[in-house]
């Protein structure tokens, strides 16, 4: 189902009775791991799988396709939820992350009887898990400077397990959401704002990103003080501002801004964008730290300045050998001509994504 996305990659699918969340690893990454994937369903086929979903299964299994292990026939309620109570209790250990179960009519014929809403099958329901949460301390908020000089406040927390999962870091959104209001300026938490030393309820439903829920008020410290959201770039020094209208906060810096200039570098070389083979994150860090590539243009006289013959080369650098730096230097000429639109998206406008490029 969530396959369906063009382009996206994909590890995970509503797997015979269980929703699975797919790790959303970059093809490029993702073509080097081993992926699984576990059949839940079909399409058109010339004949029945069965008469039931669980003889269909054991029909796709018959054809070698791997089902998931947990899908099972249940004769009642009880039954249904007893399955939901003890998946719940594995999913920590699966291997894979879920946020719950679907039941499913097993007789085929009702399925059909039942038809569909208009996107949603009236034979199949959902049931999630509850989000898992854990309360841990609030040591730090860091600001981190995205590409578009957005400042991000992150909450730097001590690793506490939720879900099986160690949680060390949470986004914390922007400044109204530190301080207990959302965008309308509506309280949220009752209006509770977050601060450094609180302890804090950290929770997270399917892959998302950690959030912090709320504060616990009865164990804030006596001496502390409201977070007060920098006015200036913690990077570059320059003044952050708040435009009518917008939740961040951005670094005026432009590209004086370390920051934003290598978030932008970044995004230059994706995907989407120029799609440098060889020229990923952490490549494009480590030159900009040594000043080889500090814009865009400097990567198309990388091979000049540090290529074959020249003092200081790309193939001496750490992780770098003769074979990787010239497949480097060939992914670069490769993309002296690209399409209009991927050299629009990889300037990196704001408001400027994929489809209006
Ligand atoms: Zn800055």
């Amino acid at each position: 189902r969530e396959g369906a996305e063009a382009g996206d990659d994909f590890v995970g699918g509503l797997v015979d009775g269980v929703a699975l969340h797919g790790h959303r690893a970059r093809a490029a990454g993702a073509a080097a791991r081993p992926l699984h994937f576990f059949a839940y369903g079909w399409g058109e086929t010339s004949e029945p799988l069965g008469e039931t979903q669980s003889g269909a299964m054991a029909r796709l299994r018959g054809l070698g396709f791997v089902t998931n292990p947990l899908g099972l026939v249940c004769d009642d309620v009880e039954a249904l939820l007893a399955c939901y109570r003890g998946i719940e209790v594995q999913r920590a250990t699966l291997g894979y992350d879920i946020d719950g179960v679907v039941y499913k009519v097993d007789d085929l014929a009702l399925q059909a009887r039942l038809g569909f809403r208009s996107t949603t099958p009236r034979w199949a329901l959902a049931h999630k898990f509850s989000a898992q949460r854990a309360s841990t301390l609030l040591e730090a908020i860091d600001i981190q400077v995205g590409r578009t000089g957005a400042l991000s406040p992150v909450a730097r927390l001590t690793p506490v397990t939720v879900g099986g999962v160690v949680v060390a870091n949470a986004t914390l959104h922007n400044a109204d959401y530190i301080a207990g209001r959302d965008s309308k300026g509506q309280p949220i938490r009752e209006g509770r704002d977050i601060r450094v030393g609180d302890w804090v309820t950290v929770y997270r439903a399917g892959d998302v990103i950690p959030k912090i829920e709320d504060v616990d008020l009865s164990r804030r410290p006596a001496d502390s003080v409201p977070y007060a959201f920098p006015k200036t770039c913690p990077i570059c020094g320059s003044d952050a501002v708040r435009e009518e209208g917008e939740a961040a906060v951005y670094c005026t810096g432009g590209l004086i801004c370390p920051a934003q200039a290598m978030e932008k570098l970044k995004h230059f070389v994706s995907r989407g964008a120029f799609d440098i083979e060889g020229l990923g994150a952490k490549a494009v860090e480590a030159f900009f730290a040594d000043g080889w590539i500090r814009e865009p243009a400097d990567i198309f006289t990388l091979a000049d300045r540090h290529g074959p013959g020249r003092p200081t080369q790309v193939k001496n650098r750490e992780g770098w050998g003769g074979k990787s730096a010239e497949n480097l230097f060939a992914a670069i000429e490769q993309r002296r001509a690209i399409p209009l639109d991927r050299l629009i998206f990889g300037l990196g406008i704001r408001h400027v994504g994929e489809t209006a490029a």
